[in-house]
Protein backbone atom coordinates (compact mmCIF):
# COMPACT_ATOMS: atom_id res chain seq x y z
CA UNK A 1 0.00 0.00 0.00
CA UNK A 2 0.92 3.41 -0.77
CA UNK A 3 2.56 4.98 2.21
CA UNK A 4 4.50 8.45 0.67
CA UNK A 5 1.28 10.00 1.13
CA UNK A 6 3.38 12.34 3.04
CA UNK A 7 5.34 15.47 1.54
CA UNK A 8 6.82 13.30 -0.95
CA UNK A 9 3.83 12.70 -2.73
CA UNK A 10 3.70 14.64 -6.26
CA UNK A 11 0.11 14.15 -6.87
CA UNK A 12 0.55 12.34 -10.46
CA UNK A 13 -1.97 9.54 -10.05
CA UNK A 14 0.01 6.43 -10.96
CA UNK A 15 -1.07 4.37 -8.36
CA UNK A 16 -4.65 5.48 -8.63
CA UNK A 17 -4.50 4.53 -12.44
CA UNK A 18 -2.95 1.08 -11.46
CA UNK A 19 -5.09 -0.41 -8.55
CA UNK A 20 -6.78 -3.13 -9.85
CA UNK A 21 -9.53 -2.76 -7.52
CA UNK A 22 -10.33 0.56 -7.69
CA UNK A 23 -9.49 1.29 -4.13
CA UNK A 24 -7.41 4.86 -4.50
CA UNK A 25 -8.96 8.21 -4.90
CA UNK A 26 -7.28 11.02 -5.04
CA UNK A 27 -8.90 13.49 -2.01
CA UNK A 28 -8.44 17.49 -1.81
CA UNK A 29 -6.02 17.94 1.75
CA UNK A 30 -6.35 21.31 3.76
CA UNK A 31 -3.52 22.47 1.55
CA UNK A 32 -6.09 22.06 -1.62
CA UNK A 33 -3.75 19.62 -3.01
CA UNK A 34 -5.03 15.84 -4.37
CA UNK A 35 -3.02 13.29 -2.34
CA UNK A 36 -4.32 9.05 -2.02
CA UNK A 37 -6.52 7.95 -0.17
CA UNK A 38 -6.77 4.13 0.06
CA UNK A 39 -10.14 2.32 0.86
CA UNK A 40 -8.95 -0.73 2.73
CA UNK A 41 -11.84 -2.42 2.31
CA UNK A 42 -11.33 -3.42 -1.24
CA UNK A 43 -7.87 -3.15 -1.17
CA UNK A 44 -5.45 -6.36 -1.55
CA UNK A 45 -2.12 -5.60 -0.82
CA UNK A 46 -1.15 -6.02 -3.64
CA UNK A 47 1.41 -3.32 -4.09
CA UNK A 48 1.15 -2.06 -7.14
CA UNK A 49 0.63 1.06 -6.09
CA UNK A 50 3.82 1.04 -4.69
CA UNK A 51 6.31 -0.03 -7.64
CA UNK A 52 4.36 2.43 -9.90
CA UNK A 53 5.39 5.21 -7.74
CA UNK A 54 7.67 7.24 -9.38
CA UNK A 55 8.68 8.89 -6.39
CA UNK A 56 10.22 5.54 -4.44
CA UNK A 57 11.28 4.33 -7.80
CA UNK A 58 13.49 5.72 -10.13
CA UNK A 59 14.67 5.13 -14.09
CA UNK A 60 12.27 3.49 -16.67
CA UNK A 61 13.21 2.61 -20.22
CA UNK A 62 15.15 4.69 -22.64
CA UNK A 63 16.23 7.80 -21.00
CA UNK A 64 19.14 10.89 -21.29
CA UNK A 65 20.69 8.95 -24.09
CA UNK A 66 21.14 11.93 -25.68
CA UNK A 67 21.65 15.65 -24.83
CA UNK A 68 20.65 17.92 -27.33
CA UNK A 69 19.63 22.16 -26.20
CA UNK A 70 18.28 24.38 -29.02
CA UNK A 71 16.41 27.56 -28.75
CA UNK A 72 13.34 27.63 -30.78
CA UNK A 73 10.16 29.32 -32.30
CA UNK A 74 7.40 28.88 -34.11
CA UNK A 75 7.53 30.96 -37.41
CA UNK A 76 3.43 31.48 -37.47
CA UNK A 77 3.19 35.16 -35.32
CA UNK A 78 -0.63 34.45 -33.69
CA UNK A 79 0.60 30.91 -32.62
CA UNK A 80 3.47 32.09 -30.92
CA UNK A 81 1.76 35.14 -29.34
CA UNK A 82 -0.84 33.07 -27.96
CA UNK A 83 1.89 30.16 -26.51
CA UNK A 84 3.77 31.00 -23.25
CA UNK A 85 7.23 30.68 -24.65
CA UNK A 86 7.83 29.92 -28.80
CA UNK A 87 4.77 28.08 -29.34
CA UNK A 88 6.99 24.08 -29.63
CA UNK A 89 4.32 22.50 -27.69
CA UNK A 90 1.46 22.85 -30.42
CA UNK A 91 3.97 22.33 -33.62
CA UNK A 92 5.37 18.72 -31.94
CA UNK A 93 1.32 18.05 -30.90
CA UNK A 94 0.63 18.98 -34.65
CA UNK A 95 2.83 15.92 -35.78
CA UNK A 96 1.11 13.66 -33.72
CA UNK A 97 -2.35 14.58 -34.51
CA UNK A 98 -1.84 14.72 -38.53
CA UNK A 99 -0.84 10.78 -38.37
CA UNK A 100 -4.20 10.36 -36.09
CA UNK A 101 -2.62 10.36 -32.83
CA UNK A 102 -4.15 11.90 -29.60
CA UNK A 103 -2.25 14.67 -27.65
CA UNK A 104 -3.25 14.82 -23.70
CA UNK A 105 -2.27 17.96 -21.88
CA UNK A 106 -3.75 20.04 -18.98
CA UNK A 107 -6.87 22.03 -19.91
CA UNK A 108 -8.98 24.50 -17.65
CA UNK A 109 -11.79 22.94 -16.16
CA UNK A 110 -14.88 23.09 -14.14
CA UNK A 111 -15.57 26.90 -15.36
CA UNK A 112 -12.01 27.74 -15.44
CA UNK A 113 -12.12 26.76 -11.87
CA UNK A 114 -9.45 23.82 -12.13
CA UNK A 115 -7.10 22.18 -14.42
CA UNK A 116 -7.05 18.65 -15.47
CA UNK A 117 -5.58 16.58 -18.13
CA UNK A 118 -7.67 15.82 -21.43
CA UNK A 119 -7.11 14.36 -24.71
CA UNK A 120 -7.21 16.26 -27.81
CA UNK A 121 -7.74 14.38 -31.42
CA UNK A 122 -8.36 17.57 -33.88
CA UNK A 123 -5.99 20.59 -34.35
CA UNK A 124 -8.45 23.10 -33.74
CA UNK A 125 -8.93 21.56 -30.39
CA UNK A 126 -5.57 22.36 -29.86
CA UNK A 127 -6.03 25.59 -27.78
CA UNK A 128 -7.60 23.79 -25.04
CA UNK A 129 -3.89 23.16 -24.11
CA UNK A 130 -1.84 25.70 -25.16
CA UNK A 131 -0.39 27.57 -22.64
CA UNK A 132 1.04 27.72 -19.01
CA UNK A 133 -1.57 27.43 -16.38
CA UNK A 134 -0.07 27.67 -13.02
CA UNK A 135 -2.31 25.52 -10.96
CA UNK A 136 -1.59 21.90 -10.18
CA UNK A 137 -3.31 19.61 -12.89
CA UNK A 138 -5.63 16.48 -12.17
CA UNK A 139 -4.54 13.53 -14.40
CA UNK A 140 -7.55 11.57 -13.45
CA UNK A 141 -7.16 8.62 -15.45
CA UNK A 142 -5.85 9.68 -18.37
CA UNK A 143 -2.54 6.70 -17.72
CA UNK A 144 -5.46 3.88 -17.96
CA UNK A 145 -6.82 5.60 -21.38
CA UNK A 146 -3.49 6.59 -22.85
CA UNK A 147 -1.88 2.62 -21.90
CA UNK A 148 -5.11 1.61 -24.47
CA UNK A 149 -4.73 4.15 -27.43
CA UNK A 150 -0.65 2.55 -27.00
CA UNK A 151 -1.69 -1.12 -27.28
CA UNK A 152 -4.37 0.04 -30.21
CA UNK A 153 -1.16 1.03 -32.00
CA UNK A 154 -2.35 4.72 -32.37
CA UNK A 155 0.31 7.56 -31.54
CA UNK A 156 -0.04 9.50 -28.10
CA UNK A 157 1.91 12.34 -26.79
CA UNK A 158 1.79 13.30 -23.85
CA UNK A 159 2.68 16.43 -21.97
CA UNK A 160 3.11 17.53 -18.57
CA UNK A 161 5.46 18.36 -15.62
CA UNK A 162 8.14 16.69 -15.16
CA UNK A 163 6.43 14.27 -12.36
CA UNK A 164 3.86 13.61 -14.04
CA UNK A 165 5.78 11.85 -17.74
CA UNK A 166 7.79 10.17 -14.71
CA UNK A 167 4.29 8.84 -13.05
CA UNK A 168 3.06 7.85 -17.02
CA UNK A 169 6.40 6.04 -17.93
CA UNK A 170 6.58 4.31 -14.58
CA UNK A 171 2.63 3.21 -14.63
CA UNK A 172 3.62 2.09 -18.07
CA UNK A 173 6.11 -0.28 -17.26
CA UNK A 174 7.52 -0.75 -20.18
CA UNK A 175 8.21 1.13 -23.71
CA UNK A 176 6.43 1.56 -26.38
CA UNK A 177 7.42 3.46 -29.57
CA UNK A 178 4.25 5.19 -30.62
CA UNK A 179 4.77 7.19 -26.75
CA UNK A 180 6.20 10.63 -27.00
CA UNK A 181 6.71 12.69 -23.81
CA UNK A 182 7.31 16.21 -23.72
CA UNK A 183 7.65 17.49 -20.42
CA UNK A 184 8.08 21.65 -19.08
CA UNK A 185 10.47 22.98 -17.33
CA UNK A 186 8.81 23.47 -13.60
CA UNK A 187 8.86 26.00 -10.99
CA UNK A 188 6.50 23.96 -9.03
CA UNK A 189 2.17 23.94 -8.65
CA UNK A 190 0.21 25.93 -6.43
CA UNK A 191 -3.20 24.06 -5.36
CA UNK A 192 -6.18 24.73 -7.74
CA UNK A 193 -8.18 26.12 -4.02
CA UNK A 194 -5.87 28.98 -3.89
CA UNK A 195 -6.90 30.15 -7.75
CA UNK A 196 -10.81 29.20 -6.61
CA UNK A 197 -9.95 31.67 -3.89
CA UNK A 198 -8.59 34.77 -5.85
CA UNK A 199 -11.71 34.23 -8.67
CA UNK A 200 -13.98 34.26 -5.87
CA UNK A 201 -12.66 37.48 -5.39
CA UNK A 202 -12.56 38.83 -8.92
CA UNK A 203 -16.20 37.56 -9.01
CA UNK A 204 -17.12 39.65 -6.42
CA UNK A 205 -15.57 42.87 -7.45
CA UNK A 206 -16.79 42.03 -11.28
CA UNK A 207 -20.15 40.06 -11.88
CA UNK A 208 -19.82 38.40 -15.36
CA UNK A 209 -18.90 34.92 -16.56
CA UNK A 210 -15.59 34.31 -17.46
CA UNK A 211 -14.57 33.97 -20.74
CA UNK A 212 -11.00 32.99 -21.15
CA UNK A 213 -7.94 33.11 -19.01
CA UNK A 214 -4.50 33.71 -19.41
CA UNK A 215 -1.25 33.62 -17.26
CA UNK A 216 0.93 34.71 -20.24
CA UNK A 217 -0.51 37.01 -21.76
CA UNK A 218 1.87 39.11 -24.09
CA UNK A 219 0.52 42.28 -25.01
CA UNK A 220 3.68 43.89 -22.96
CA UNK A 221 6.09 41.43 -24.28
CA UNK A 222 7.09 37.49 -23.15
CA UNK A 223 9.17 38.68 -20.21
CA UNK A 224 7.33 41.09 -18.76
CA UNK A 225 4.24 38.72 -19.40
CA UNK A 226 0.58 39.54 -18.03
CA UNK A 227 -2.35 37.55 -16.42
CA UNK A 228 -5.49 38.22 -18.13
CA UNK A 229 -8.86 37.19 -18.00
CA UNK A 230 -11.75 38.24 -19.21
CA UNK A 231 -15.63 37.96 -18.72
CA UNK A 232 -18.88 39.29 -20.25
CA UNK A 233 -18.13 42.67 -20.68
CA UNK A 234 -15.15 43.31 -18.67
CA UNK A 235 -11.04 42.49 -19.42
CA UNK A 236 -8.63 42.41 -16.42
CA UNK A 237 -5.12 42.51 -17.03
CA UNK A 238 -2.56 42.87 -14.86
CA UNK A 239 1.60 42.85 -15.77
CA UNK A 240 3.00 39.51 -13.56
CA UNK A 241 4.59 42.14 -11.09
CA UNK A 242 1.59 43.54 -9.82
CA UNK A 243 -0.84 40.44 -10.18
CA UNK A 244 -1.03 38.93 -6.80
CA UNK A 245 -1.29 35.26 -7.76
CA UNK A 246 1.33 34.90 -9.97
CA UNK A 247 3.26 36.66 -7.28
CA UNK A 248 2.25 34.43 -4.50
CA UNK A 249 3.31 32.19 -6.99
CA UNK A 250 6.53 33.43 -7.82
CA UNK A 251 7.40 33.99 -4.72
CA UNK A 252 7.06 29.95 -3.87
CA UNK A 253 4.98 30.50 -1.04
CA UNK A 254 1.90 27.88 -2.26
CA UNK A 255 3.95 25.23 -4.21
CA UNK A 256 3.15 21.84 -3.54
CA UNK A 257 5.26 20.42 -0.61
CA UNK A 258 6.99 17.95 -3.09
CA UNK A 259 8.08 20.61 -5.30
CA UNK A 260 10.58 21.95 -2.83
CA UNK A 261 12.65 18.64 -3.34
CA UNK A 262 11.52 17.65 -6.52
CA UNK A 263 12.15 13.63 -7.00
CA UNK A 264 12.81 13.94 -10.72
CA UNK A 265 15.25 17.41 -10.69
CA UNK A 266 17.29 14.63 -8.48
CA UNK A 267 17.26 11.48 -10.51
CA UNK A 268 17.00 12.57 -13.96
CA UNK A 269 14.13 13.88 -16.47
CA UNK A 270 12.33 10.98 -18.28
CA UNK A 271 10.46 12.46 -21.06
CA UNK A 272 12.20 12.29 -24.75
CA UNK A 273 12.01 16.64 -24.97
CA UNK A 274 12.21 19.44 -22.31
CA UNK A 275 10.21 22.39 -23.11
CA UNK A 276 10.85 25.96 -20.96
CA UNK A 277 11.31 29.52 -21.61
CA UNK A 278 14.69 30.21 -23.32
CA UNK A 279 15.58 33.30 -20.44
CA UNK A 280 18.86 34.83 -21.34
CA UNK A 281 18.19 33.83 -25.47
CA UNK A 282 19.99 37.27 -26.11
CA UNK A 283 22.97 36.20 -24.55
CA UNK A 284 23.18 32.56 -25.01
CA UNK A 285 20.98 32.81 -29.24
CA UNK A 286 21.04 36.44 -29.94
CA UNK A 287 19.99 35.72 -33.37
CA UNK A 288 16.78 34.19 -32.24
CA UNK A 289 15.98 36.58 -29.50
CA UNK A 290 12.76 38.87 -29.95
CA UNK A 291 10.02 39.56 -27.17
CA UNK A 292 7.62 37.49 -28.95
CA UNK A 293 9.05 34.52 -26.89
CA UNK A 294 11.89 31.77 -27.61
CA UNK A 295 11.42 28.23 -26.47
CA UNK A 296 14.58 26.05 -25.03
CA UNK A 297 13.99 22.46 -26.21
CA UNK A 298 16.00 19.90 -24.52
CA UNK A 299 16.06 16.44 -26.55
CA UNK A 300 16.70 13.59 -24.20
CA UNK A 301 16.00 10.67 -26.54
CA UNK A 302 16.57 9.36 -30.24
CA UNK A 303 12.26 9.43 -30.46
CA UNK A 304 12.48 13.02 -28.93
CA UNK A 305 15.00 13.98 -31.68
CA UNK A 306 12.73 12.90 -34.56
CA UNK A 307 9.51 14.62 -33.92
CA UNK A 308 11.76 17.95 -32.73
CA UNK A 309 13.47 17.31 -36.78
CA UNK A 310 9.53 16.86 -38.08
CA UNK A 311 8.77 20.42 -37.25
CA UNK A 312 12.09 22.13 -38.76
CA UNK A 313 9.99 23.71 -41.40
CA UNK A 314 7.66 25.66 -39.05
CA UNK A 315 10.36 27.14 -37.06
CA UNK A 316 13.08 29.21 -36.45
CA UNK A 317 16.02 27.23 -34.33
CA UNK A 318 19.27 27.04 -33.39
CA UNK A 319 21.66 24.61 -31.64
CA UNK A 320 23.01 25.94 -27.89
CA UNK A 321 25.05 24.57 -25.75
CA UNK A 322 22.82 22.69 -22.79
CA UNK A 323 24.80 24.41 -19.81
CA UNK A 324 25.01 27.56 -21.36
CA UNK A 325 21.20 27.43 -21.82
CA UNK A 326 19.59 26.62 -18.57
CA UNK A 327 22.44 28.58 -16.82
CA UNK A 328 19.66 31.36 -16.82
CA UNK A 329 17.00 28.78 -16.05
CA UNK A 330 17.38 27.03 -12.63
CA UNK A 331 14.24 25.50 -12.76
CA UNK A 332 15.37 22.92 -14.83
CA UNK A 333 17.97 21.01 -12.70
CA UNK A 334 16.96 22.91 -9.26
CA UNK A 335 13.75 22.67 -7.20
CA UNK A 336 13.20 26.59 -5.73
CA UNK A 337 14.09 27.04 -2.14
CA UNK A 338 11.52 26.76 0.52
CA UNK A 339 10.67 30.19 2.15
CA UNK A 340 9.89 30.24 5.97
CA UNK A 341 6.46 31.95 4.47
CA UNK A 342 5.27 28.73 3.53
CA UNK A 343 4.92 26.84 6.80
CA UNK A 344 1.66 29.31 7.46
CA UNK A 345 0.57 29.99 4.22
CA UNK A 346 -2.19 27.54 4.01
CA UNK A 347 -3.50 28.07 7.09
CA UNK A 348 -3.95 31.72 6.26
CA UNK A 349 -5.08 30.79 2.70
CA UNK A 350 -8.38 29.11 4.70
CA UNK A 351 -8.78 31.58 7.54
CA UNK A 352 -8.50 34.84 6.12
CA UNK A 353 -10.40 36.67 2.88
CA UNK A 354 -8.27 37.23 -0.04
CA UNK A 355 -7.74 41.03 0.50
CA UNK A 356 -6.03 40.09 4.56
CA UNK A 357 -3.76 37.15 2.82
CA UNK A 358 -2.07 39.75 0.25
CA UNK A 359 -2.06 42.46 2.71
CA UNK A 360 -0.32 40.00 5.00
CA UNK A 361 2.23 38.19 1.94
CA UNK A 362 2.08 40.84 -0.66
CA UNK A 363 2.90 44.14 1.32
CA UNK A 364 6.20 45.68 0.24
CA UNK A 365 8.29 48.24 1.81
CA UNK A 366 7.58 51.69 0.08
CA UNK A 367 11.01 51.65 -1.95
CA UNK A 368 10.40 48.63 -3.38
CA UNK A 369 6.74 49.68 -4.46
CA UNK A 370 8.04 53.17 -6.07
CA UNK A 371 11.00 51.02 -8.10
CA UNK A 372 8.24 48.57 -9.30
CA UNK A 373 5.57 51.65 -10.49
CA UNK A 374 8.56 53.39 -12.21
CA UNK A 375 9.04 50.31 -13.66
CA UNK A 376 5.81 49.70 -15.06
CA UNK A 377 5.19 53.36 -16.15
CA UNK A 378 8.40 52.69 -18.21
CA UNK A 379 6.94 49.56 -19.60
CA UNK A 380 3.43 51.15 -20.57
CA UNK A 381 5.55 53.96 -21.95
CA UNK A 382 7.44 51.84 -24.35
CA UNK A 383 4.43 49.19 -25.23
CA UNK A 384 3.03 52.60 -26.31
CA UNK A 385 5.42 53.81 -28.28
CA UNK A 386 5.95 50.18 -30.03
CA UNK A 387 1.88 50.50 -31.15
CA UNK A 388 2.47 54.29 -32.65
CA UNK A 389 5.23 53.50 -34.67
C1 LIG B 1 3.32 25.03 -13.59
C2 LIG B 1 4.34 25.43 -14.63
C3 LIG B 1 5.57 25.95 -14.24
C4 LIG B 1 6.52 26.32 -15.19
N1 LIG B 1 7.72 26.82 -14.78
C5 LIG B 1 8.67 27.15 -15.70
C6 LIG B 1 9.96 27.65 -15.30
O1 LIG B 1 10.23 27.83 -14.10
N2 LIG B 1 10.87 27.91 -16.28
C7 LIG B 1 10.60 27.70 -17.59
O2 LIG B 1 11.46 27.95 -18.43
N3 LIG B 1 9.41 27.24 -18.00
C8 LIG B 1 8.44 26.96 -17.09
N4 LIG B 1 7.22 26.46 -17.51
C9 LIG B 1 7.03 26.16 -18.94
C10 LIG B 1 6.69 27.35 -19.81
O3 LIG B 1 5.82 28.23 -19.12
C11 LIG B 1 6.00 26.92 -21.12
O4 LIG B 1 4.90 26.09 -20.84
C12 LIG B 1 6.88 26.13 -22.01
O5 LIG B 1 7.98 26.94 -22.34
C13 LIG B 1 6.17 25.68 -23.28
O6 LIG B 1 5.79 26.78 -24.01
P1 LIG B 1 5.27 26.67 -25.51
O7 LIG B 1 5.20 28.06 -26.03
O8 LIG B 1 6.07 25.69 -26.28
O9 LIG B 1 3.85 26.03 -25.43
P2 LIG B 1 2.57 26.34 -24.56
O10 LIG B 1 1.41 26.21 -25.44
O11 LIG B 1 2.68 27.55 -23.76
O12 LIG B 1 2.65 25.07 -23.58
C14 LIG B 1 1.61 24.50 -22.99
C15 LIG B 1 2.07 23.19 -22.43
O13 LIG B 1 2.11 23.29 -21.03
C16 LIG B 1 1.34 22.24 -20.47
N5 LIG B 1 0.75 22.76 -19.23
C17 LIG B 1 0.09 23.93 -19.07
N6 LIG B 1 -0.30 24.06 -17.81
C18 LIG B 1 0.06 22.93 -17.17
C19 LIG B 1 -0.12 22.45 -15.85
N7 LIG B 1 -0.74 23.15 -14.92
N8 LIG B 1 0.39 21.24 -15.54
C20 LIG B 1 1.02 20.48 -16.48
N9 LIG B 1 1.22 20.90 -17.74
C21 LIG B 1 0.75 22.10 -18.08
C22 LIG B 1 0.29 21.94 -21.52
O14 LIG B 1 -0.19 20.65 -21.38
C23 LIG B 1 1.11 22.10 -22.76
O15 LIG B 1 1.87 20.96 -22.96
C24 LIG B 1 6.24 26.13 -16.57
C25 LIG B 1 4.99 25.62 -16.96
C26 LIG B 1 4.06 25.26 -16.02
C27 LIG B 1 2.72 24.69 -16.47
Amino acid sequence: MIEIVGKKCCGCGACKNICPKKSINFVVNTEGFLYPEINYNCCTRCNLCEKVCPILNHSYGEINLIEEAWGAKAIEYQLRYESSSGGIFSLLSEQILTRDGVVYGAAFTNKFRSIGHVAVTESKELYKLRGSKYIQSDTGICFSEIKNHLENRQKVLFTGTPCQVAGLKSFLRKDYENLFCVDVICHGTPPAALWQKYLDYIEKKHVGKIVSVNFRHKEKGWKEFGFDLEKEKIRYYRNMRDDPYIRMFLKNYCLRESCYQCEIKNSGYQSDITIGDFWGVETVAREIADDLGVSLVIIHTNKGKSLFEKIQPFIKSVSVDTTQAVSHNSAYFKSVTRPNERNCFFDDMNMLTWEQLTKKYLTEKIKVRIKRQIKRFVLNLKSTKGKEN
